[in-house]
């Protein structure tokens, strides 16, 4: 993970960060034509706004992934902040207090530490 953030949230960022790219993109593009820079000018608008669009699609797709994802997330109630977030996989963060909860033994508190084992 990129960010100190639940999964969920992080897939949101990326389509927000992309979908704002190809905007950008697009509108950059556009300088060309603007501009008039002739066939130049021209060139560089289209391949902008289909680079912008591809960017756009990628991002929409990105949100319904995230979508199918946080539905087949199991919701807990973070032991730390006491709110309801989604747990994607074995190991993600709350959504509210970005604490790492975890569903496997590895990264449990060590209460039962000393129990004879084997
Ligand atoms: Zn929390």
């Amino acid at each position: 993970m990129v960010f100190k953030t639940s999964k969920i949230a992080e897939f949101r960022l990326w389509g927000l960060l992309l979908t704002l790219g190809g905007m950008g993109l697009m509108i950059l593009g556009l300088v060309g034509i603007v501009f008039d820079w002739g066939t130049i000018g021209r060139v560089i608008a289209f391949v902008s706004m289909i680079i912008g669009m591809i960017a756009m699609v990628g991002s929409v797709g990105i949100y319904m992934w995230a979508g199918m994802l946080s539905t087949s997330a199991q919701i807990v109630v973070c032991p730390s902040c006491g709110n309801q977030t989604k747990v994607l996989g074995k190991t993600d963060r709350c959504m509210v207090c970005h604490t790492v909860l975890s569903f496997d033994k590895k990264y449990a508190p060590a209460a039962e530490d000393g129990a004879s084992s084997e």
